[in-house]
């Protein structure tokens, strides 16, 4: 039977980048979307211990191998705001268009556009606790553009490219994104789990 790894998130976009990152690891991967995970309350102050809690939590409640990530935008000219704060930005947790219009406005006319996403992956499991960190530099365009991706996706456009994440090709964002290096970091880590 090949073994069982949760995902402990609810969003949908965040799985299906998850389920693109982890092909070729041989586990099956069930997801927040599947299960009925606890809700976890992000106490931590950087987003790798808010991905353990998220983790461990996880692996607490099913018994199963558990992998969870948190993530955010940290924009120099803010202090390092919205941060790990990033889906509370504008107050209700997870309101995409809410949180990004605020960036928006509050980076109106601001010269200093420095700003990266930066992904803490962390996987909970019968004697293992790992975490791997991962960034995308860039610099924020003064309007969102583009369909794609989510969150705050419209307005980072990656050091070396025109256009912002929300423009670019799932694929190519994955090569490049924070997620994508925080979870290929951690994949060998899930293979050592799995051969046990
Ligand atoms: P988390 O679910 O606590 O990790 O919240 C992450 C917050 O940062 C949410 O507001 C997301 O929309 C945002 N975020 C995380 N990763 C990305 C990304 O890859 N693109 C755009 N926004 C992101």
């Amino acid at each position: 039977m090949t073994p069982l790894l949760v995902l402990a998130t609810r969003n949908r976009h965040k799985v299906a980048e998850l389920v693109r990152i982890l092909d070729g690891v041989a586990v099956d991967v069930v997801s927040g979307l599947d299960l009925d995970l606890p809700d976890v309350e992000e106490t931590g102050e950087t987003f790798a211990e808010n991905a353990m809690l998220k983790a461990r939590a996880g692996f607490a409640a099913t018994g199963l191998a558990c992998l969870a990530d948190d993530s955010g935008i940290v924009v120099d000219a803010l202090g390092g705001a919205p941060g790990v704060r990033s889906a509370r930005y504008a107050g209700a947790h997870g309101d995409d268009d809410a949180n990004l219009a605020l960036l928006v406005e509050r980076m109106a006319g601001v010269p200093d556009r420095a700003a990266r996403f930066v992904c803490a992956a962390a996987l909970a499991g019968p004697g293992v606790e790992h975490v791997e960190e991962g960034t995308l530099e860039g610099v924020l365009a003064s309007e969102p553009r583009g369909r794609g991706g989510f969150g705050y996706d419209p307005i980072l456009v990656p050091h070396g490219e025109e256009r912002t994440c929300a423009e670019l090709a799932p694929e190519e964002k994955d090569a490049i994104s924070h997620r994508g290096e925080a979870f290929r970091a951690i994949r060998p880590w899930i293979a050592r789990l799995v051969a046990r």
